[in-house]
């Protein structure tokens, strides 16, 4: 319709009426919103009409996505009738209204609806020309009118305008704002509102006590290689093949572990490493030294304060070689989620991936490695897994 009615194949959009531009937007919202506000009102009031509105008033706290969510008769009017009538309505005011001017209001108009039905809690105006000028007669639209709008469905309702309060304040049926009075917004402390997931920071400074759980010592190195690195030095040269899977490690002296330490550990905040010393396990036990360190590594790491850090999620990560290792988390009751591909770097000479890849992306031959990925995670440790963790332990 809107086609039929305003394009022209000869006008270019540059060609459209600059100077009536922002004065088109501004009114063409505050008159849409007139026939809307009847329209709408008509449809709470009279109970015939109640039918087509009914499915619209089902969510009493909208999100954009319910924005269109309504009858069929209702979006014929929203999408076709009430903006006809609008542009009409303009047109006999004298204004150009062009196809590609209509289209721009039309725009503001639609933001302002899905902004109105987003359900976001902040002091918000539609972007129309003219809200200035709303503001001054008390007047202008935030996203908390339309969401009390909602919270009150047939016969009982306010405010109707979904562009502005007007006609709610003409014809009497605008509501209090609750949440968006003066004393309640802040100006000086802006929020910035955070789009995208939250990473939560794995260990925490504070985090570095020592704790003791059930007669074995878990211990925090971090500032404590000075006394420890000459012994895990020392141990680690008489068992190199434990490092065959690893990114690190084995380390001939003190200087290479340090330097490891250094730039793996402490360069970033938040990385812990653990000991556990007097391990008290019967001769011949070495094959439960896995289980009943991760055990306690896991009561750590996911058993609530004050003796646990109440964390949700801990990540396992194997070399794909390396069955061994995903067989004894699995056990553990770790449970598998996948391969990160391509997930790490490796130091030279540590078996990789076989790289069949350009050799500039992968500097030479510098190998690298997918991860086999397993997790226990807080609702595991709350369920059946801590069973299989605890048998694991006892082994
Ligand atoms: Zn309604
Ligand atoms: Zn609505």
């Amino acid at each position: 319709m809107a086609i039929v009615l305003s394009y022209r194949n000869s006008q270019t959009p540059a060609q459209m009426n600059w100077i009536a531009l922002p004065l088109e937007i501004g009114l063409y919202g505050v008159v849409l919103d007139f026939w809307f506000y009847w329209y709408h009102r008509v449809m709470h009031d009279f109970d015939f009409l109640w039918k087509y509105h009914r499915t619209h008033h089902l969510t009493k706290h909208p999100n954009a996505l319910l924005t269109l969510y309504a009858d069929e008769e209702q979006e014929f009017f929203d999408v076709v009738g009430i903006p006809l009538m609008t542009y009409f309505t303009l047109k006999l005011m004298g204004l150009p209204m062009g196809f590609y001017e209509w289209w721009i209001c039309q725009m503001y108009v639609v933001f302002t609806e899905l902004a109105g039905h987003s359900g976001i809690r902040v002091c918000a105006t539609p972007p129309s020309t003219l809200t200035w000028l709303l503001r001054y007669f008390d007047a202008e639209l935030s996203i908390e009118d339309h969401d009390l709008h909602h919270r009150s469905g047939w016969k009982k309702s306010h405010n109707y305008g979904k562009q502005t309060r007007l006609w709610d304040r003409i014809f009497g049926t605008c509501h209090d704002r609750i949440e968006l009075v003066k004393e309640n917004i802040d100006y000086e402390n802006t929020a910035t509102i955070f789009v995208g997931l939250p990473w939560v920071k794995t260990l925490d400074q504070r985090e570095r006590s020592v704790p003791i759980i059930g007669g074995n010592t878990l211990l925090t190195l971090n500032n404590q290689i000075q006394r420890h690195g000459p012994s895990i030095v020392s141990e680690s040269m008489k068992a190199p093949e434990l490092y065959k899977y690893l990114p690190f490690g084995p380390y001939p002296t003190l200087e290479d572990f340090e330097r490891w330490y250094n730039h793996r550990i402490t360069s970033t905040d938040g990385n812990l490493l653990y000991a556990i010393t007097d391990l008290q396990l019967r001769p011949g036990e070495i094959a439960g030294v896995v289980g009943f360190s991760m055990g306690l590594l896991l009561q750590h790491a996911l058993g609530l304060p004050p003796h646990g850090m109440g964390m949700r999620r801990v990540q396992w990560k194997a070399h794909p070689d390396n069955a061994k290792s995903v067989r004894a988390a699995e056990r553990l009751g770790f449970i598998y989620e996948g391969i990160l591909r391509w997930n790490m770097v490796l130091p030279q000479g540590k078996d990789g991936n076989d790289i069949n890849v350009n050799k500039e992306r992968i500097g030479n031959g510098v190998p690298g490695r997918h991860s086999v990925m397993l997790s226990f995670c807080c609702d595991d440790w709350e369920g059946e897994s801590r069973d299989k963790l605890d048998l694991a332990m006892k082994r």
